[in-house]
């Protein structure tokens, strides 16, 4: 009764504290540690790895719920031990908390067999070394049951666990609605055998004849990988290595793996990491790797990496999660950027060896590089920056339209058609290829003008660009940056300009392609950048030279059609139109506007005769035309609006002077103004979102900042703030 009026009083008083039963902490403890039945699989293995197995097998019944047994043929559990086996934090593995600093063993909380005993029923049967019989017990709530018996057993330790989550129904029931955890034992036991290749494992389904894992021990890692994963995998992977151990910034580590090369496509990516010998995740890592190869191999970006790394045990705190799924690393940071470009030189030199390997043309696909909280970050206008412009735009010559403007051709069509057509070429690049072995082997001068990047590289500021934080525009070219206590401007266009050079020369014959929608003629794209830099573009006076220059000039473009295509995917078809141009950098495309001064410099600038000298001026006409230039729209959020009504009040002036203009014709030129404010927008805003989402993380990666850029202004320090912190996220 009392109990009952003390409950009606609760609204204004505070509720009262009371300590939970044992049982309960000890079960809300136990669903954190097993969360599903493939982690219940997991500390059963580990702990069978701990005691030194050579064979671990698994048997599961309904994923899991019902039944699962892991047998071994480890050391087993001492007889004396087995009272206190299955209660909480009794363990064999770690005497102090020092102990954690140099831990070897998977396990070392006692936990886990606990946490079971509270989820579900244990019976466990282990021999030891020596005995001419073992025991079998069972557990409930962390104690036995019953007096151990003695039983026939081999060598080893069998754990089962039967009606997992019996007493924890929501759980069990979301288990059983959701998809089998049996395919997640599988993929679990499929990592560990990758790893562990001196133990032999198999996981099968109760009362299933064949195993659906089934691993030999082996000596061989790629055997292992052969017999697990299948003979299609093995076959498209590489081996990467990289040994720091006497790095001055103490990231000492130790790493090898095998990485999937071009020929490995998937819809997910696999990565199967241990670090010192513990399977984790580390997300950090993940996206890193998956960045390089979303960059360096665009149609294979979905990569399967098995990855070891070993680092001092001093180094990794194995203590961060709850079922020691993550770790933390110290130098996480340098680790994962070191090992960054490790895997990224081996794709490229593994691209290099197969220069006219093939390579699907696709409208790069915009999540490959953006997480989804980015994206989320960024409603504006282009995930899909490709698709959105608008199919038809057709060239505008209009002279009322600011001078010389391009509406884009771009337009990314049907990946079937795009296919079929590289599939083409790749086959003729080959067959050539073939019969002319020495036209694509002789590319030394491309080696040199990479050479030239390399040894050209200002350290200093490559540090800068690898560690940098991109806070914002400051204006229409300068981007401003944070590198630890200091804030830069730096020149976007040239920066971007540089980049894309760069980037020609290592992607040389190895380009996607953009499809234009409307192949470009040539000779009116020279003609229109011819008249851009007359001084007077109203006056009729050039005109027929112009013509002339611009004929000569796509005729022989057109005769170094198969050059430009073959190592630069810049498509001219028979009858002079430019319709294909080459992906640069993985999801931009370039502002088309460049277009007749890109193909203007191709006609005037190259000298074709000199294969070095060819290359570098068709790459840096390239990284010109590509360069994140402001939009010629002027921007409408800045002072640029002016120049949008200006345009509206000369419209309106003259509709009222000349009275035959009628009414519609005003709503037309009003409705044309907005549009053309919306098209700046959207313009302003995709460049700003490429500079953010491709040209920093690309710059990252790949950038390589010449000397020249220390003092020709590219990079200004404004700021020096040395107690700034670091209150902006890098992106
Ligand atoms: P931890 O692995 O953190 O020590 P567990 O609850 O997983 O805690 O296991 C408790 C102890 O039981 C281990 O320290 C180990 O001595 C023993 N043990 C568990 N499984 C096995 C096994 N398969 N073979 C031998 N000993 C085992
Ligand atoms: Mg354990």
């Amino acid at each position: 009764m009392e109990e009952e009026e003390e409950e009606e009083q609760v609204a204004t008083e505070p509720p009262k504290i009371h300590r939970l039963d044992e049982s309960v902490v000890n079960r809300i403890a136990a669903g954190e540690v097993i969360q599903r039945p493939v982690s219940a699989v997991k500390e059963l293995v580990e702990n069978s790895l701990d005691a030194h197995s050579s064979s671990i097998n698994v048997v599961v019944k309904d994923g899991g719920l019902k039944l699962i047994q892991v047998s071994d043929d480890g050391h087993g559990i001492r007889y004396e031990d087995l009272p206190i086996l299955c209660q909480r934090h009794t363990t064999s593995k770690l005497s102090s908390f020092e102990d954690l600093q140099s831990i070897k063993s998977m396990g070392f909380r006692g936990e886990a067999l606990a946490s079971m005993t509270y989820v579900a029923h244990v019976t466990v049967t282990t021999i030891t070394k020596g005995q001419l019989h073992g025991y079998r017990v069972s557990y409930k709530d962390g104690v036995m049951e019953n007096e151990p018996k003695a039983c026939a057993a081999v060598k080893g330790t069998q754990i089962m666990i039967e009606n997992l989550f019996y007493n924890m129904s929501a759980r069990r029931k979301n288990l059983q609605n959701s998809a089998d955890d049996y395919s997640k034992i599988v993929d679990l036991l499929s990592r560990f055998a990758i790893h562990h290749t001196s133990v032999s494992f198999s996981c099968r389904k109760h009362g299933a004849g064949r195993a659906d894992v089934s691993s030999v021990a082996t000596i061989s890692r790629i055997d292992a990988i052969r017999s697990v994963y299948g003979v299609s995998v093995a076959r498209s992977l590489m081996k990467v290595e990289e040994a720091l151990d006497n790095d001055p910034s103490s990231s000492v580590f130790q790493m090898d793996g095998f990485i999937s090369n071009s020929e490995y496509v998937a819809k997910k990516i696999t990565m199967v990491l241990f670090i010192n010998d513990r399977l984790v995740d580390c997300t950090a890592l993940k996206r890193a790797l998956e960045i390089v190869y979303a960059a360096t191999l665009p149609k294979a970006a979905k990569p399967f990496i098995y990855m070891s790394i070993v680092l001092p045990p001093e180094h990794v705190d194995v203590n961060v999660h709850p079922t020691k799924r993550e770790v933390s690393l110290l130098n996480q940071e340098v680790i994962i950027e070191k090992i960054q470009s490790v895997v990224e030189s081996r794709l490229r030199s593994s691209n290099e060896t197969q220069i006219f390997q093939e390579q699907t043309v696709e409208p790069p696909s915009s999540s490959q590089m953006i997480s989804s909280k980015d994206s989320n970050r960024n409603p504006t206008p282009s995930g899909s920056k490709s698709q959105k412009v608008p199919v038809n735009k057709m060239v505008r010559t209009d002279s009322s339209d600011p001078a010389g403007r391009l509406h884009i051709y771009l337009h990314a069509e049907s990946r079937g058609h795009l296919e079929k057509n590289t599939s083409l070429t790749a086959v003729r690049s080959s067959v050539r290829q073939r019969r002319n072995p020495k036209e694509t082997a002789d590319l030394s001068s491309i080696q040199e003008l990479i050479a030239d990047i390399d040894s050209n590289c200002h350290s200093g500021m490559l540090d800068i660009v690898r560690h940098c934080t991109y806070i914002g525009m400051a204006d229409d070219v300068f981007a401003l940056l944070q590198h630890d206590t200091h804030l830069y401007l730096a020149n976007i266009v040239s920066l971007s300009k540089e980049l894309m050079y760069q980037q020609v020369l290592r992607r040389f014959a190895h380009f996607n392609a953009i499809q234009l929608s409307n192949p470009a003629p040539l000779k009116e794209l020279i003609v229109l950048a011819l008249k851009e830099g007359d001084t007077d573009p109203e006056s009729t006076e050039n005109d027929e030279l112009n013509e002339k220059i611009a004929e000569m000039n796509s005729e022989l473009l057109k005769q170094k059609a198969d050059l430009l295509e073959e190592y630069f995917s810049i498509h001219i078809d028979k009858d002079g139109n430019l319709s294909r141009l080459p992906v640069i950098l993985d999801q931009y495309t370039p502002d088309m506007d460049h277009v007749p001064e890109f193909v203007l410099c191709l006609g005037n600038d190259v000298d074709w005769e000199e294969e070095k000298k060819c290359f570098q001026v068709i790459s840096a006409a390239l990284g010109n035309f590509y360069a994140m230039h402001p939009p010629m729209l002027p921007n409408p959020s800045g002072d640029g609006l002016q120049f949008y009504q200006k345009r509206k009040l000369f419209r309106n002036n003259e509709g009222s002077l000349s009275c035959n203009t009628g009414a519609d014709d005003m709503m037309t030129e009003d409705e044309i103004e907005h549009e053309l404010v919306a098209e700046a927008e959207t313009a302003w805003a995709q460049r700003e979102w490429s500079i953010q989402h491709v040209l920093f993380p690309s710059m990252r990666l790949f950038f390589k900042p010449p000397n020249s850029m220390a003092t020709n202004g590219t990079f200004v320090r404004v700021a020096s703030l040395e107690k700034l912190y670091r209150i902006f996220e890098r992106c």
